[in-house]
């Protein structure tokens, strides 16, 4: 039986391993689908603090695995697939044939970004040109076209914020009318730089020299015409899907399936389950935020195992 056990490899995962491990807890942190989490899939992280001249996503969590294990932790290459609590409050992790067993949870199993399910979507993303973070890779479109497809906050946000860099933002929504906030979608159409293609969705990714993206093919939904549209950069923003299901009735989630920590904690409704990073975060969502709430359930969870005893 472990004291804890960490589910997830982002960066919340990886922090809460570091502490955890450093209290002497010897966490076993069970990797999941997609070791590393989200960072793995762009280029330069240039806004993690202590690296000024940025550092490769894929390098930075491969560090903090590293820390991690230097102090003893141990991770399993399997996907936690639900989670029990017994009438003796020991937790039962099932993944794969195994059945795992803790006396303490530290879910961090990120959010997986919506993507329209285009045909190379796999090989573009990240180093192609197709991406879903503007905060990370906006800088790398200085004075090019670039175009956001949504129509919620977070494609507003990414547009207005992109207009930094690019030459011009298209943003292309399915309907004629944003779905985002009043605030966000008012700052993002007066921006000049902004330009709507409403009623359009996005039907097929069109890469150019080096599979690197030149257009993006659009149907549009009220008349059926089809175009092409030149950019170089393609910011998906049609929502995250956290991965929360798996955890059943030991956590309350709100409406878009974000699990509830207790407020101002990591704590959950459950005893001894404590949740940090995107899973539960949709507001900040970034790598740093992630590292500091898995910090925060390392140090709560080796409270509340301390408390226990
Ligand atoms: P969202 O509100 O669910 O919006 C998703 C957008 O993507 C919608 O416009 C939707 O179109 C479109 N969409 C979904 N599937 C699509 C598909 N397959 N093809 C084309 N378009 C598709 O998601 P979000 O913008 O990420 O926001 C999530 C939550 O976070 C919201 O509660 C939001 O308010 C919040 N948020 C807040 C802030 C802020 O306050 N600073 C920033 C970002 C997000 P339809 O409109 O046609 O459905």
């Amino acid at each position: 039986m472990e004291d804890v056990i960490i589910i997830g490899t982002g960066c919340a995962g990886w922090t809460a391993a570091i502490y955890t491990s450093r209290a002497n807890l010897k966490p076993l942190v069970l990797a999941g689908a997609q070791v590393g989490g989200q960072l793995t899939t762009t280029t330069e992280v240039e806004n993690f603090p202590g690296f000024p001249e940025g550092i490769d996503g894929w390098q930075l969590m491969e560090n903090m695995k590293g820390q991690a294990e230097k102090f003893g932790a141990r991770v399993e290459y399997v996907t936690a697939e639900g989670v029990t609590k017994r009438a003796d409050g020991i937790f039962e992790i099932k993944a794969g044939e195994a059945t795992l067993e803790a006396k303490a949870v530290i879910v961090a199993t990120g959010a997986s970004a919506r993507m329209l399910g285009l045909p190379g979507e796999d090989t573009l993303y990240g180093k192609g040109g197709l991406t879903t973070c503007a905060t990370c890779d906006g800088a790398f479109y200085p004075d090019m076209p670039v175009c956001v497809v949504g129509g919620g906050d977070s494609a507003c946000e990414e547009a207005t914020f992109l207009t930094r860099f690019a030459s011009k933002v298209y943003l292309i929504h399915r309907r004629d009318e944003l779905r985002a906030s009043k605030i966000m979608a008012e700052r993002a159409l007066a921006n000049p730089k902004i330009e709507p293609v409403w009623d359009n969705e996005v039907t097929a990714y069109h890469p150019g020299e080096n599979n690197k993206m030149r257009a993006v093919g659009l149907r549009n939904l009220k008349t059926g015409e089809e175009s092409e549209l030149e950019v170089r950069g393609v910011f998906v923003a049609i929502g995250h899907v956290p991965n929360s299901a798996f955890l059943g009735d030991l956590v309350d989630l709100d409406e878009n399936g974000y699990i509830l920590q207790n407020p101002g904690r990591t704590a959950t409704k459950t005893a001894g389950l404590f949740v940090a990073g995107d899973v539960a975060d949709h507001f900040y969502r970034q790598a740093i935020t992630a590292a500091g709430q898995g910090c925060a359930a390392a140090l709560e969870a080796e409270r509340w195992l301390a408390e226990q005893e």
